[in-house]
């Protein structure tokens, strides 16, 4: 397979040594197949169930999916600032330019950070719920 970027062969390797890319050695861009994205956020966030849908404002771009040369889509990844490109044919993957495998992680982080607040928030609220409930409790215990 070649970089659909830069046409250069990649080269597989072990992306933090648990997941199998292909990576380009000259512009550092990695190819994901369709479950390797996956893999990828659940290093920061794996509750696929909070996740959000995938695929936003999808469009076709000029660029050949390294498996089958078709022309890629290019998408907004979760509603996020963040651009990728995938090959809708039967699923093929997603090529991911350099450094944006770690804007997907840092995105899925922050997913989980404000998860954990929303959960924190929630706590919080109950917790406020039931002192107040006491508090007017013993007050009406008084009268
Ligand atoms: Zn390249
Ligand atoms: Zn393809």
């Amino acid at each position: 397979m070649n970089c659909p970027k830069c046409s250069t062969e990649l080269i597989q390797k072990y992306y933090k040594g648990m997941i199998e890319v292909d990576a380009c050695p000259n512009c550092r861009g990695m190819w994901l197949d369709v479950h390797e994205l996956d893999r990828l956020e659940d290093v920061a966030f794996d509750d696929d169930a909070q996740k959000g849908s995938l695929i936003h404002f999808q469009k076709k771009t000029e660029i050949p999916c390294p498996h089958c040369a078709m022309p890629m889509h290019e998408f907004q990844y979760r509603l996020y600032d963040l651009k990728l490109d995938y090959c809708s044919e039967s699923g093929h993957g997603f090529w991911l330019d350099a450094g944006e495998d770690e804007r997907v992680i840092a995105a899925m982080s922050q997913r989980a950070q404000n998860i954990q607040r929303k959960v924190d928030a929630e706590m919080e609220w109950k917790q406020v719920l039931k002192n107040m409930h006491s508090f007017l409790k013993k007050k009406n215990g008084k009268q």
